[in-house]
């Protein structure tokens, strides 16, 4: 590691990029030298290593020192930012900001920060996912908390009561990046950078310019802090001015269905527990949106589901008119298949990084508009009607881009080609002498060929000599000097000449071309201010299609998986008949058998038991996960349900070690018990799975039979508690409003054969040595397991001496390892005996001998 470098001791370029390097002490400095990106001192260490480029030296130094050297290609570059950001890291573009001159330093300096939260290259981001960068500000009894997304300028900000809500949203929001000023403490700025594994960035200023009051003036003082630092830190790295920002909006954690972080892990929501985002998840089973817009739109609501009953019954209403219009819905598919990401063209629109591609999407996205307007108003259903008539058509500005944009454009400007023609005048006349220029061009070859007799003379450009006529070396005695060539170059089988003719022509059509582009990017600016004037309109439009797409997406699904309309009670009834889960059945073959769920009467806690392996997880989240679904306003799996409105779901599903902030296993498995036990209301859903089994039997007991006494006396939560403990189902003696359910199992010939079936009342036993049979644990295992069993049935007692091995006398069964057995089974099963001859019959059945080891 570098430190404490003395500048004055290096050359003045090198001092140049040491003094830059002073203001981004926390940014790796991509310095532009010529055609590189060059990194030296700490950060060419850090790049070299995790871009895995050469690390290299350069002699810098008045002692002739060599300094630390890595470098990228300019034109390479996207890449390599896109690789550290993803890392976590900030990266600072220098620049050289004037023509290099002689004997003199060029100026460079930073022109943009990129870091993990504010990169909005199309290579770093997910189409079906937003990028957000947030901002965290103590206040007296409360956190101010916001977040922006530079890619299409959506900004929310909240208020929120403690560090640990905090924490639940920027994991539901994947958020990378947090801005945070002096007032988070360092213990909180460690597990923020630790254990979250944030980029933190410091920034004290909240100064803003005063164009950008208006995002954020109604707010309230507090958050206003944060939103102000937010922006600052925005305009910090990007170095320009923002426009294309919407106005912070103001929510409020309670205005949606809260789920904690490790709900939204265990339940699968957005993404597999194995990490899978594209398979195995809610959101990936939902997910049959035509645009990005409508994939993201989806991603947000199943993170922040409804509790408002009426917009619930709004989106549940529309569903249900799209399903009764399979032509119009085809119709509006089709058009929607014709949609780009226009939030993210309009982020571009402003943010000053347009393409000509760009604005031939937002083209095609308005030609489709009109249609879906018309097919819209055209749903005989209210709400259907009333998007479409607010739909604004943007007639004007798409006429516009139609007349003026070709629909095959290059990506840069400059390559010409973006205008149509007939679009412009004096574009058209530019480019009308540029064709004249270029057939005069095909004549004067034609016109010297014959004039000299050489057919294989040619009329060439390069960009060093402009036009020139080329003669190959074996016709140069045909050129005659009466014909005015000048020779320019010689190559290796030819010669090149020019004339004043040439030249002349030349000169015109360089100025055509050059002027026909500067014409070409007048126009492509005036077009995208046009846009910009209407940016904040297409934002709207372009949340319009958003909810449209997700509930055409909700209607497809639904007709597929054969989904149906939830209800919802005033009587907290919960009742859901022939539930799936939607997950599972739609990614496995199997068939899926379908359970009931009943809680009536202000009935709160559900027992349920059965061995492991029997089903009950499954069952308590496909409930979890159909309430959430008819939350999000979904048609959900089962034949029916009525269904209370909840505030928070809190689950504490399997061993999830937090290794990282260092809990064990049953340290956090008690954390996430606490959590819900401190937050949970009366309103909420509790899913507790096994709670107490990483402890002793006894221990485990206890706790959980105390935590189930307390959420039935003194939370009321509706509560799944699955436990392999059988001894607690006696609790709903005491406990009127718990209800004991079991998964069956059966046991045939010793065999566990699973139903998945729930039913009504306790489990009778815990086959947990059938499950261990089925594991297939050694034979011997099993017998002692099911002797200590017996044992410890009959004394109801630890009595040491009983138990002892001393008081064991193995059954004289032939033990072997069974496993052993199992695999001959197979095989035997999979014999093809029809084919075999006697021969070999008898061959393996000498094979079979030996394996199974008998004498
Ligand atoms: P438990 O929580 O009781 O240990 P799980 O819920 O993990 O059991 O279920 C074990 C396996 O049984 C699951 O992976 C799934 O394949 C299967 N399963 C569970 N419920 C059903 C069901 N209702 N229909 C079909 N298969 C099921």
């Amino acid at each position: 590691m570098y430190k404490n470098i003395d500048k004055n001791n290096y050359t003045p370029m090198m001092k140049q990029y040491l003094e830059i390097k002073e203001n981004y002490p926390d940014t790796l400095v991509f310095f532009r030298l010529g055609d590189f990106y060059e990194m030296f001192f700490n950060d060419a260490l850090v790049a070299s290593k995790e871009l895995e480029i050469v690390l290299t030296s350069r002699d810098a130094g008045v002692n002739n020192d060599p300094v630390p050297m890595c470098g990228v290609p300019f034109h390479a570059v996207d890449g390599y930012i896109e690789r550290l950001s993803s890392k976590g890291y900030k990266i600072a573009i220098v620049e050289q900001l004037e023509a290099p001159g002689i004997n003199k330093i060029v100026k460079r300096d930073v022109i943009k920060v990129v870091t993990p939260g504010t990169n909005i290259d199309e290579q770093y981001l997910n189409e079906k996912e937003n990028n957000y960068l947030g901002v965290i500000e103590k206040n007296n009894n409360s956190y101010s908390f916001g977040y922006i997304d530079l890619s299409t300028g959506e900004a929310k900000i909240t208020s929120i009561p403690t560090a640990d809500m905090v924490y639940s949203e920027i994991l539901k929001l994947r958020i990378k990046e947090v801005v945070i000023g002096k007032s988070i403490s360092k213990q909180m700025g460690e597990y923020l950078s630790k254990v979250l594994a944030l980029t933190l960035s410091e920034n004290d200023s909240t100064d803003l310019d005063e164009y950008l009051e208006n995002l954020y003036n109604e707010l309230t003082n507090e958050l206003q802090v944060a939103a102000k630092r937010l922006l600052n830190y925005l305009v910090l790295t990007q170095k320009r001015v923002l426009i294309h920002l919407k106005k912070f909006t103001e929510y409020s954690i309670n205005d949606y269905l809260r789920i904690d972080a490790s709900s939204l892990k265990s339940l699968e929501l957005v993404e597999s527990i194995k990490g899978d985002r594209n398979r195995n998840n809610l959101f990936s089973v939902l997910d049959h949106c035509q645009t990005a817009m409508g994939s993201r739109y989806l991603k947000k609501n199943i993170l922040y589901p409804l509790i408002n009953l009426t917009e619930i019954n709004e989106r549940l209403d529309l569903i249900e008119e799209f399903n009764k219009h399979p032509i119009a819905v085809n119709d509006i598919k089709h058009d929607l298949s014709s949609v780009y990401d226009l939030e993210r063209i309009i982020g571009r629109i402003s943010y000053g990084n347009l393409s000509p591609k760009d604005l031939v999407q937002l083209k095609k996205t308005l030609s489709v508009i009109p249609h879906i307007k018309l097919v819209l108003s055209g749903v005989k259903g209210k709400i259907a009607k009333k998007i479409g008539q607010n739909i604004n058509e943007f007639s004007d500005l798409s006429n516009e881009l139609t007349e003026a944009l070709n629909d095959d454009v290059p990506y840069l400007l400059r390559d010409g080609g973006v205008i149509k023609t007939g679009y412009n005048e004096e574009l058209d006349k530019i480019r009308n002498i540029n064709s004249t220029n270029k057939d005069f061009l095909v004549n004067f070859e034609k016109a010297e060929k014959e004039r000299t007799g050489i057919k294989s003379l040619k009329v060439g450009f390069n960009k060093v000599f402009g036009y020139y006529i080329e003669v190959t070396k074996t016709n140069l005695s045909l050129v005659k000097d009466e014909y005015g060539y000048i020779r320019k170059q010689t190559t290796s089988n030819a010669e090149r000449f020019i004339t004043p003719e040439l030249k002349e022509r030349e000169s015109l059509i360089l100025r055509s071309d050059e002027r026909s582009i500067e014409l070409e990017i007048e126009i492509f600016n005036s077009l995208r201010e046009s846009c910009k004037a209407v940016a904040s309109d297409l934002q709207v439009l372009a949340e319009t299609i958003a909810k449209i797409d997700m509930i055409l997406s909700l209607s497809d699904v639904s007709k597929t998986n054969h989904y149906v309309r939830p209800n919802f009670s005033h009587y907290d009834e919960f009742e859901i008949i022939k539930g799936r889960h939607p997950v599972i059945e739609y990614y496995n073959n199997f068939n899926f058998i379908e359970n009931d769920l009943k809680l009536y009467n202000n009935e709160r806690i559900l027992l349920i038991t059965g061995p492991n392996m029997s089903g009950k997880s499954t069952y308590m989240r496909q409930n979890a996960l159909i309430v959430i679904m008819a939350q999000i306003g979904s048609f959900v799996p089962c034949e029916s349900c009525v269904l209370p409105i909840f505030d928070q779901i809190f689950t504490r599903i399997g061993s999830s070690d937090d290794i990282t902030s260092g809990e064990s296993t049953f340290m956090s498995e008690m954390l996430e018990v606490n959590r819900a036990l401190q937050n949970a209301t009366y309103k909420s859903l509790i899913i507790f799975d096994e709670v107490g089994r990483g402890t002793a039997t006894f221990d485990g007991m206890a706790l959980a039979q105390a935590i189930i006494e307390y959420l039935h006396d003194e939370i009321g939560a509706k509560t799944f508690f699955s436990t392999h403990y059988h001894e607690l189902t006696h609790l709903d003696s005491s406990l009127p409003f718990l209800r004991n359910v079991h998964v069956e199992a059966v046991t045939k010939d010793n065999q566990i054969i699973f139903l998945h079936k729930v039913i009504d009342g306790p489990t009778d036993q815990s086959y947990g040595i059938n499950v261990a049979g089925l594991a297939k644990i050694p034979m011997k295992v099993i017998l002692r397991a099911t002797d200590l069993l017996k044992k410890l049935t009959e004394t109801q007692a630890i009595d040491v001496k009983i138990l002892s091995k001393d008081n064991y006398i193995p059954p004289i069964v032939n033990v072997v390892n069974n496993s052993k057995y199992d695999e001959v089974i197979d095989e035997i099963k999979d014999l093809d005996v029809d084919n075999m001859k006697p021969i070999d019959a008898l061959n393996y059945l000498f094979e079979l001998k030996n394996k199974v080891g008998e004498k």
